[in-house]
């Protein structure tokens, strides 16, 4: 018995024999052509046919993990047409005189070292997907079929990195998990394993790969991302409980789909998901969340290595509205500054980051960037039901600057014949004690209030959230949260607002009873404990 530890990416249990994934490579060598033109024709054929493959994978992921997530194949359909790397290829071909195939790989690793160079690691991963696209295009040159899994049984498929179109392309049916020696936890194909919901375990090091033999026996945990191969029988007879037990737990909860979320005695709750992006909306619809409390729109920014433009954002808010509708969707503007920063913001350096110019101080500092979400905002409103939430508000003077500009937005927009709802809801979050505290102010601004409890209790408690060493001061059931929330919850539905919590503390079933009775409207949690909170809500009995 051997165990190896990675990073667990989609907690479930699996047990079977290990298929280790082997790619048809290609040995790709360096051929003088004295026919160049020739050699550019068999490009372009290659590249018809690897687009035509493309387009069969992002039909299946399409039907398989949804529009969010197969996006990624028509990003590659693009890449092949992307004329920096297609002037890179000819130039080799014509200038050296060389076979495609070696013009191809060469200027494969040249992007993908240009890719991983990049500070950012959204550009990182993008190395991943230029050495897909080219090893694809090189095989179809060969009558290569890129890596198939040929086994009849169910297997662990073992790899050393899984590329998105492998991934997909693997048949779902015969995967009980994937284990791969590198990859990113953020990279597409972890993504897409999650929303496969087939268990993960990456980063086991390089040596496991050589370790490993095809039929062994072995378990992934991909709760703590242990691979046990070839285990002894207590440890299997143990992992066979646990993985009965998750069974049942999971299937328990997926009874729960298309029910209420409604107490014993008939109290209605909304549970909602959060999102740091349009590609987790496959993982909101399968746990069946009744919309999206919470999309934190400064991960867009946080990818991106420029502002991004008012087109850009209109895509990406309308891609979610239309993915979602009718269910509401709750965007929150900017939240950079503190934890989150972006080097083209250029932000100073600040003693305490915590306390500084964040979130919607920063907006309102720099209205330029906070108009062109607005207009994008409102722009996509036509495409769904929209709420526009915006964070760390202290007060009432903040919010008349907030609601102002959203005025003059709205006249810009109207000025220039384009269209917008009427019904977006206008709400802010309630994450900084003074706004607990002055709620009956804010209340009869605003349609709602959502409560982000991770940012009122490290306010509150003076406790950063990033500082392990406080983290035992930091008692997030501290009663002085609690009533806050309450105050803030009296004061909501005494001036007309509905109120959500759209903080961790949200998802913490030992205060759903608690939550309820204070009146709460919604909860607002990570799409995988959207049914964990159903099946809370409706074990309680508020007479009881
Ligand atoms: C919060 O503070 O509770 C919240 C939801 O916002 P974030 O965690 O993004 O700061
Ligand atoms: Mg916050």
């Amino acid at each position: 018995m051997v165990k190896y530890h990675g990073k667990g990416v989609y907690g479930a249990i699996a047990i079977g024999s290990i298929s280790v994934f082997l790619r048809q490579d290609v040995q790709v060598r360096r051929i003088k052509a004295d026919d160049t033109s020739a050699e550019l024709n068999r490009l372009e054929k290659a590249k018809e046919k690897a687009t035509e493959q493309l387009q069969k994978i992002y039909e299946k992921a399409l039907k398989e993990v949804g529009e969010a997530n197969a996006q990624i194949f028509e990003i590659h359909m693009m890449m092949i047409e992307d004329d920096d790397y297609n002037e890179a290829i000819t130039e080799m071909i014509t200038g050296q005189n060389v076979n495609a195939e070696y013009a191809v790989a060469v200027t494969a690793d040249n992007f993908a070292d240009m890719f991983s160079s990049m500070d950012d690691s959204y550009m990182q991963a993008r190395a991943a997907d230029v050495h897909d696209i080219s090893n694809r295009i090189i095989a179809c040159m060969n009558d290569c079929e890129t890596g198939d899994l040929s086994s009849a049984e169910k297997v662990i498929i073992c790899a050393d990195d899984l590329a998105p179109s492998e991934t997909v392309s693997l048949d779902k049916d015969k995967v009980l998990a994937f284990v791969t020696s590198c990859g990113s936890s953020s990279s597409h194909t972890v993504i897409l394993a999650r929303n496969m919901n087939i268990p993960a375990i990456i980063g086991l090091g390089e040596e496991f790969l050589t370790q490993i033999k095809d039929g062994t026996t072995a378990i992934a945990d991909g709760f703590t991302g242990t691979f046990i191969v070839d285990p002894d029988d207590v440890t299997l007879s143990e992992y066979k409980q646990r993985q009965q037990e998750e069974e049942e737990k999971k299937k328990l909860l997926q009874e729960l789909k298309g029910r209420e979320n409604i107490t014993l005695d008939g109290k209605k709750i909304d549970i909602f998901a959060n999102i740091g992006s349009a590609n987790n909306i496959g993982a909101v619809l399968v746990n069946d969340a009744g919309g999206i409390g919470l999309f934190r729109s400064e991960f867009m920014y946080l990818e991106n290595t420029d502002y991004p433009t008012e087109e850009e954002q209109f895509r990406i808010y309308k891609r979610v509205l239309e993915s979602m509708a009718p269910k509401k969707v709750i965007i929150r503007t900017l939240d950079i500054g503190a934890d989150k920063q972006a080097d083209y913001f250029h932000l100073e350096h600040e003693e305490n980051p915590a306390l500084g110019l964040r979130a919607i101080r920063l907006c309102l500092s720099r209205p330029e960037i906070f108009r062109v979400q607005l207009r994008a905002l409102y722009r996509a409103s036509v495409y769904g039901r929209l709420g526009i939430m915006f964070p760390m508000i202290t007060s009432t003077s903040e919010l008349e600057e907030i609601l102002a500009l959203c005025n003059e937005v709205r006249n810009e927009l109207k000025e220039a014949n384009i269209e917008y709802s009427s019904s977006i809801e206008l709400g802010i979050m309630i994450e900084t004690p003074a706004a607990a505290l002055i709620s009956d102010r804010l209340a009869p601004m605003v349609d709602f209030f959502s409560v982000g409890t991770n940012d009122l209790t490290q306010y509150t408690l003076a406790c950063d959230r990033q500082n392990p060493h406080v983290e035992r001061f930091c008692d997030t059931h501290h009663e002085a949260i609690l009533r806050l929330i309450e105050m803030s919850a009296r004061n909501a539905h005494e001036n007309g607002a509905w109120i959500g919590i759209c903080g961790e503390l949200a998802a913490d079933t030992s205060l759903t009873e608690s939550f309820l009775r204070m009146g709460i409207d919604e909860l607002s949690v990570s799409p995988s404990l959207v049914l964990k909170v159903r099946d809370t809500v409706r074990k309680i009995n508020l007479n009881g």
